[in-house]
């Protein structure tokens, strides 16, 4: 199967498979851009409801910029990678600053951004400008690894260098943003990470790892590292209808700049009451790592206790 054979296979199998999903209705490059930072790590049925609530709340650049993080982080509360919603605030503060609320046109430029790497470049530029240029996210990264049976860590540069070559080489001119959705829908949907449905797949014909029997080899993705667990208590301290809650500070490596109520880990010899009294107990000592704030209780809120977890 030549290049020309994979790209109309699999324009065509998209045009007639893809799913119908709300960001796939529009060419607003901002809901775009938004539509691809919720995908990223996450689940399409997840994020549907995520991205109609959220383009309801900001649906424009401008109105991003202008909001405050607290707001934007109670939108994003739940779906995870808290990261990725401020650096789609700064990435929209950036827009406004210097673009006057449009985002630029090119991935170049889109890659200059705060917030926007090469994936997201290459969707926008591509779906929403109609540019031939590559994307390569985990989907791509799969159905490429064995489409041409490339063996290696797909997470370590030389391969993934060479993915982005690939990719590259793959985009057609014509209805680059169908090709790359394309490349993409084919992995989410067919050919997944165990048991590939190779019998519905477009380009099963060119497919090298199923020539080989080996597509359930690859990609070579490096072990994953293990779970591990870890047990918190949270102190829940209230006063004539007022709760504690302290916010992390903005530079934390997780939860920067949440509200939360005062937790620690359990240490292996603690009980979690102890935990939360003596996180609380250090709170009332010396209370400067944290903002600390004392919000009225919602009367609707269920009764509050100390907490384990
Ligand atoms: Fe994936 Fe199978 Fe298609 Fe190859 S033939 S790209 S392994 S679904």
């Amino acid at each position: 199967m030549t290049r020309k054979r994979i790209q109309t296979a699999l324009l065509r199998w998209y045009a007639s498979h893809r799913r119908d999903l709300p960001w796939r209705r529009t060419r607003d490059p901002y809901a775009i851009w938004v539509s691809e930072a919720m995908l990223q790590q996450t689940q399409v049925a997840t994020v549907r409801g995520y991205y109609e609530r959220w383009m309801k709340r900001f649906p424009d650049v401008l109105t991003l910029a202008d909001s405050n993080e607290s707001d934007v982080l109670h939108a994003w509360q739940g779906l995870g990678y808290y990261s990725r919603a401020k650096n789609l605030r700064r990435g929209a503060q950036a827009i406004a600053r210097d673009y006057g609320g449009a985002l630029p046109k090119t991935a170049a430029e889109l890659r200059g951004l705060p917030g926007i790497g090469p994936y997201s470049a290459g969707a926008i530029a591509s779906i929403a400008y109609g540019q031939s240029v590559p994307l390569v996210d985990g989907n791509v990264v799969r159905v490429l690894c064995r489409l041409f049976a490339l063996r290696g860590d797909p997470t370590r540069a030389p391969l993934k260098k060479r993915l982005w070559q690939i990719a590259g080489d793959l985009v057609p001119a014509e209805s680059p943003g169908d090709f790359n959705q394309a490349l993409m829908e084919l992995g989410a949907t067919v050919c997944a990470p165990r048991a590939p449905r190779c019998g519905a797949c477009p380009v099963r014909r060119a497919c090298r790892a199923r020539a080989g029997g080996v597509e359930n080899e690859l990609p070579e993705l490096p072990q994953r590292r293990a779970t591990v667990a870890v047990i918190r208590a949270a102190a829940v301290v209230w006063r004539k209808g007022r709760v504690l809650v302290v916010q992390v500070p903005a530079d934390a490596p997780r939860w920067g700049g949440f509200w939360r109520f005062p937790n620690a880990d359990v240490a292996p010899d603690e009980g979690a009451e102890d935990a939360a009294r003596r996180v609380v107990g250090a709170r009332l000592i010396d209370d400067r790592p944290h903002r600390v704030a004392r919000r009225q209780v919602n009367p609707h809120a269920p009764s509050f206790g100390v907490a384990g977890r």
